[in-house]
């Protein structure tokens, strides 16, 4: 049974989360202030957090990045107005999702839903190809038995791409795989978080080309270009 951290200073915001949630099964742990939820999740780690932008001690934003220090537990902000969307992709805090207030508690709770659906581990140590190794639970993924160095938006995203060799996702789909809502142009961050996990790839071996670009279409791993 999914446990999922709700922190939010406003009561009825939080009543309908936990109403809807706890409908769907997941049970519930409701705190107010960013600085509780971080003691809360070293102590007793939740399985996803619901965070709000705006708490009364400390940012959402500022908790998320203080909970990335210690915790890769999934976060779905709650955020008042669509411009501080902006931050939660442009500056790469570690969320995995988002909805804009005000919101349907049940959509909460099918993107809660999704998010574990997206997080749930792998069978252990089935190998996605022989040179590339994912561990989910560690966010983790090895290239010839070297562990590479990304940030969380790479590990899904080469994530994907390794799942399904040689089917070519379109840079919507990439940003669905990352939790980004398609429709809000940050296509082109595809761009540049495939650049990143290239230039790593490369460190690794420099002759080789596992991801491949499809012009017009989108990228693509391609297990005999590894
Ligand atoms: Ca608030």
């Amino acid at each position: 049974m999914p446990h999922i951290l709700i922190v939010e200073d406003e009561a009825a915001i939080a009543d309908t989360l936990i109403f809807a949630l706890q409908g769907e099964g997941f049970t519930t742990t409701w705190l107010s202030l960013g600085a509780m939820a971080l003691e809360h999740q070293r102590q007793t780690p939740a399985d996803l957090i619901i965070l709000d932008i705006g708490l009364p001690d400390i940012s959402g934003f500022e908790t998320c990045r203080q909970l990335r220090r210690f915790s890769e537990v999934p976060v779905l902000f709650l955020s008042a107005r669509d411009a501080e969307i902006d931050r939660v992709v442009g500056l790469e805090i570690g969320a995995d999702d988002y909805v804009v207030k005000p919101f349907s508690p049940r959509e909460v709770a099918a993107r809660v839903r999704a998010i574990l659906k997206r997080m749930a581990p792998r069978p252990v140590n089935e190998p996605v190809s022989t040179l590339f190794r994912i561990d989910p639970e560690r966010v983790q993924i090895s290239y010839r038995g070297q562990p590479l160095s990304l940030t969380r938006h790479e590990f899904r995203l080469l994530q994907c791409l390794l799942e399904q060799p040689e089917r070519v996702f379109s840079r919507e789909q990439l940003l669905d795989a990352l939790g980004v809502a398609a429709d809000a142009g940050y296509e082109r961050s595809i761009d540049s978080h495939i650049k990143s996990v290239r230039a790593k790839l490369r460190l690794v071996r420099a002759d080789a080309e596992p991801i491949q670009t499809h012009r017009g279409l989108g990228y693509s791993y391609s297990p005999g270009h590894s």
